[in-house]
């Protein structure tokens, strides 16, 4: 499938340009040339997508959740038959290898196969009362509109991570496409309308944060606003949400800083393979990315050796057999590049990249780079930098390995590898994160498993699995006095 020379909304079923019609460039990292126009989304775009969600929310939620369940069935179905044309626009969006393009067209068609299941379960629960002839139940209820705000990284994952649960618990979605990703949610959009999802029930419009992104989230038809992307765009939505005059639930899915510690006792083969990939594929822009590897003293050289020799091998590219595709924008990787020398200049040494890969220009490719001796509280140890770039860091044992781990103010993933059971379940209990991988990488989910972070990393959502359902219902709890006479 080509990429559309104009990417429009997605609105009550149809593209539509912006009603100004202003449009911005979107360029592929691969080879920074300018692959369309994209319509520039504001206010006004916003309202439109608004009261088309709000028109048919009410339908939508009255429909059983196992009918609603059936739809996403189907459209994990048509996700499977269309993997190739998914594939191919998040290749040109992000320039990732074809393998990771495929990967996440397949898991999204998981993820809706699993909501599909969902759909009957829905479970609420009884309760006993101390009171005769009175029952207490919860319920699942829909909360309405849902504002769904996407990074980059994963456009594909991005929107189906947030809209199968909630179109699953019988919400309208209005998605805001990340600006640099942007045709992924309309060509979602025309999946779902093939899949049989009523006129209006999902809309996406294009635009930045602050001229689309803001007016979304301010508007208060929005029940709940769920937000994929950096803490401090984060931090801004939800104190927007706050000062709104009704307020909505916001669901945070934020950085991360995550550590990957390497003990005394650990396989150093399977580390050094694991901590190259936790670090480099999706070129490090992986909220789950492993940011920071922390090796004890005694195997610090031995670990070193073989992470630079594997480092050597990572085939840099966007092709069949490529590992490391390009970093999103060519702000981006200067920023990285920037941030690397500035690391150097405090004193850190950089041992493996830094520097962009010439062979593969004028496309964004950063050369996977390791940086040593950075202190634990310079910015290049505590700052998400969201690349291709880790730091090493030599600790005495496993107390100053854990101090380190909690040692920023994020908490996403974490991983241990030892061989002691006693180690990995310290890890596993004193290690502020939201996931835990013990002789893992420093990623890892499924439709199954809840995902999200602590402190800077979230607010304590997790999507997807079976929470996200409490990401996108409110409990409503019912008392039945079924015999108000002879209570
Ligand atoms: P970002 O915060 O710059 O942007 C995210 C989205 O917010 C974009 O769509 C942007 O247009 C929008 N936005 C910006 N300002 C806004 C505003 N004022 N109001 C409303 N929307 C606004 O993040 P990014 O650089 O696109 O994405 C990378 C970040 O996402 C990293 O921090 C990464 O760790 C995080 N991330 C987290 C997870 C997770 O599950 N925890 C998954 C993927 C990415």
């Amino acid at each position: 499938m080509t990429y559309p020379t104009f990417v429009a909304h997605w609105i009550a079923d149809a593209e539509v340009p912006s009603i100004g019609g202003g449009s911005f460039e979107k360029r592929c990292p691969i080879d920074d040339r300018v692959v369309a126009q994209v319509a520039r989304g504001g206010a006004a775009e916003v309202a439109h997508a608004l009261s088309s969600a709000a028109g048919a929310a009410e339908a939508w939620a009255q429909l059983p959740a196992p009918r609603r369940g059936a739809i996403l069935g189907r459209a994990a179905q048509l996700l499977r038959e269309r993997e190739q044309a998914f594939a191919a626009i998040i290749q040109v969006e992000t320039g990732k290898p074809w393998k990771n393009a495929a990967a996440e067209v397949a898991s999204a068609a998981e993820l809706a196969v699993f909501m599909e299941g969902e759909g009957s379960r829905f479970y609420g629960r009884t309760m006993p009362s101390p009171i005769l002839n009175r029952s207490v139940q919860t319920l699942r209820s829909p909360i309405g509109v849902c504002a769904a705000i996407m990074p980059f990284n994963s456009p594909l994952a991005g929107i189906a991570w947030k809209a199968f649960p909630a179109l699953l618990c019988g919400n309208a979605v209005v998605a805001k496409s990340h600006e640099l990703t942007p045709y992924t949610a309309v060509l979602f959009g025309r999946l779902l309308k093939d899949a049989g999802l009523p006129v209006g029930v999902y809309s996406a419009v294009q635009g930045t944060g602050p001229d689309a992104g803001a007016p979304l989230v301010q508007d208060s038809r929005v029940g709940v606003v769920s937000f994929t992307g950096s803490s401090a765009t984060g931090k801004l939505i939800q104190k927007t949400v706050s000062e709104r005059a009704v307020l909505a639930k916001v669901c945070l899915e934020l950085g991360g800083k995550n550590p990957f510690v390497v003990c005394d006792d650990a396989d150093l083969e399977l580390a050094a393979d694991l901590a190259v990939a936790s670090a480099f594929v999706d070129a490090g822009q992986r909220c789950a990315s492993g940011s920071r590897l922390i090796v004890f003293d005694s195997v610090y050289d031995r670990f070193r050796a073989a992470l630079l020799a594997r480092v050597a091998r990572v085939k840099v590219g966007s092709g069949a057999d490529d590992e490391c595709g390009p970093v999103i924008s060519r702000a981006n990787l200067d920023r990285l590049i920037g941030q690397v020398a500035a690391a150097a200049s405090r004193g850190a040494t950089v041992i493996a990249g830094g520097q962009a890969v010439p062979a593969l220009a004028p496309g964004y490719y950063m050369a996977p780079t390791v940086l040593e001796g950075a202190s634990e509280d310079d910015e290049v140890s505590q700052q998400e930098l969201f690349g291709p770039v880790t730091c090493l860091y030599r600790v005495r044992g496993f107390d100053e390995a854990l101090r380190l781990a909690n040692g920023t103010s994020y908490g996403l993933t974490g991983a241990i590898h030892t061989a002691s059971l006693h180690r990995a379940q310290e890890f596993v209990t004193r290690y502020r994160g939201g996931l835990v991988s013990v002789n893992g990488a420093t990623f890892g989910s499924g439709p199954h498993m809840p995902f999200g972070g602590v402190k800077n990393s979230g607010n304590g959502f997790r999507e997807p699995g079976t929470e996200s359902l409490d990401v996108y219902t409110e409990l409503k709890t019912v008392v039945i006095n079924h015999n108000p006479a002879q209570l």
